[in-house]
């Protein structure tokens, strides 16, 4: 009558089945000798970064790894050292890196290591790279304890470094083996990133900054002057400018080197520099009439600034000097309100009672806050070049310049232009009601000699 009646239930054993397919993944993802992953895991792996990459903007690498003349060792001590060899360099691959990073066997003496999850920025992904290779660099280059033999041996990596999927992983794979054979090329034992162009700026960076941690010692740093002059023309002062004469380079902008010595804070000691041989030349400049009343501004970096010990380093250089602290004005910027507001104003309130002066650079282009821009003892806002440079032209910037005039005024502080290149802008400036001037027009900034020279025509 079609009514269920019973169930019947069968059963197979199927462990063995599961233990072949387990063993044939093992075989076709997995490398036999190590049990790292092999290179088709590695690439589809690999496909999946590309993918996430794009996904999360963070950059990844490829990193191709062979070792220095492994033939050698296999024909000297037979293949079964060999292999000992090459699970040890496992190992030690595998300690090199973080948990999300891959370490495969591609075969033979070649492995390769994928890193994800680096920096955004190319440049500072590479930084970790770099890192991270030289970690793996010297960890193969120490001593191999292989059955009754020491052993050494060094490898040469290659990097190909992606981001946003802007290259298939056919290619990438492809410039990290070519990098490879030119980390081979350049003696072995190294490693090369794919990348020409940013290599050579990654090699020229740490140049730069081997040279700038001596320059110091070898007195390369010299202060130049730039002419500040009143509404009437008047030569009052000057701002000092830092100049490096490297003996091979020749005059290096700070633009050039400002930001990266601040990132790695030799910033501190450069900045002490200046603040001493400012002090130093006022000092100087007091033996002659000419000279006596002149203002000199320095430039004061946040990291500078926000030392302990600041204040007390302006204060002793004035006091070693015996120099008339209202000589002294410090530019400071907008950066320098981006952390530790109430701090920052405190050390300013105890450098204007040490008589020293102080001013806003490149005033409009960081993040002016009104609401502490009014709490700050400043002295002076100085109008960002930016604004000048197309005063004549542009409308808009005349509207900025006007207002920034204005909103100083009732600041009561008074305002400099900087970057004043022609007679129309200073024109233009000085109807506005700017009253102080800065730029190409009065003069360059020169060396000290040349500026006294111009002081006293
Ligand atoms: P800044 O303090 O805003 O200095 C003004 C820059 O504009 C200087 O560049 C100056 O040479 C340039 N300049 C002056 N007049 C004109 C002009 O009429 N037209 C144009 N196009 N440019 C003009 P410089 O000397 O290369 O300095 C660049 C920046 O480096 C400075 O900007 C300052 O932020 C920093 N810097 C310079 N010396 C020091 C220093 O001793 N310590 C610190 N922390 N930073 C410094
Ligand atoms: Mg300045
Ligand atoms: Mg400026």
């Amino acid at each position: 009558q079609g009514k269920l009646k019973n169930y019947i239930a069968s059963m197979i054993d199927i462990s063995t089945k599961k233990e072949a397919q387990a063993n044939l993944q093992q075989l076709a993802f997995y490398d036999a000798l190590t049990q790292l992953p092999n290179r088709r895991l590695l690439v589809d792996k690999l496909n999946r970064a590309l993918v996430a990459s794009t996904r999360n903007g963070k950059d990844g690498a490829v990193l191709f790894i062979n070792l220095d003349h492994f033939k050698r060792l296999n024909d000297s001590l037979g293949h079964e050292v060999g292999d000992l060899l090459l699970l040890q360099v496992a190992e030690r691959l595998v300690s090199c890196v973080r948990e999300g990073d891959t370490v495969a066997r591609q075969g033979g003496d070649e492995y390769l290591v994928m890193l994800e999850d680096l920096s955004t920025d190319a440049e500072e992904a590479a930084a970790e790279v770099r890192l991270i290779g030289e970690k793996i660099l010297i960890t193969l280059s120490q001593p191999y304890q292989l059955a009754m033999h020491d052993y050494y041996i060094t490898a040469s990596i290659g990097v190909a470094q992606f981001s946003n999927h802007n290259q298939s992983q056919e290619e990438l794979m492809k410039h990290a083996d070519i990098a490879m054979y030119q980390s081979k090329k350049n003696g072995r034992n190294t490693l090369s990133f794919f990348d020409i162009k940013m290599q050579e700026r990654i090699s020229a960076r740490v140049a730069l900054e081997l040279e700038l941690r001596k320059a110091m010692e070898l007195q390369q740093f010299h202060l130049y002057y730039q002419a500040q002059v009143n509404s009437d023309g008047r030569l009052y002062g000057a701002e000092a400018l830092i100049r490096w004469l490297h003996p091979e380079r020749g005059m290096i902008s700070p633009f050039d080197f400002i930001p990266l010595v601040e990132k790695t804070g030799l910033i501190l000691p450069i900045g002490l520099w200046v603040l001493e041989t400012a002090c130093a030349q006022l000092k100087a400049w007091q033996n002659s009439p000419q000279t006596r009343d002149l203002t000199l501004s320095i430039n004061v970096s946040p990291k500078q600034f926000h030392q302990p010990d600041f204040v007390a380093q302006v204060k002793s250089a004035i006091e070693k000097n015996q120099i008339n602290p209202s000589l002294l004005k410090l530019e400071l910027t907008e950066s320098i309100l981006l952390n530790n507001i109430e701090e920052t104003i405190s050390s300013m309130i105890a450098l204007k009672t040490l008589g020293v002066r102080c001013a806003l650079d490149d005033f409009g282009t960081g993040y002016s806050s009104l609401q502490y821009l009014k709490r700050l003892p400043l002295d002076q806002l100085k109008i960002d070049q930016s604004f000048v440079q197309d005063l004549v032209e542009n409308d808009q910037d005349k509207t900025i310049v006007s207002t920034i005039i204005a909103m100083a005024y009732n600041l009561e502080m008074n305002v400099i232009a900087e970057g004043v290149e022609t007679d129309e802008q200073k024109q233009i400036l000085l109807n506005k009601g700017c009253t102080h001037f800065q730029g190409y027009l009065y003069s360059k900034p020169l060396p000290v000699e040349q500026f006294v020279a111009l002081v006293c025509a």
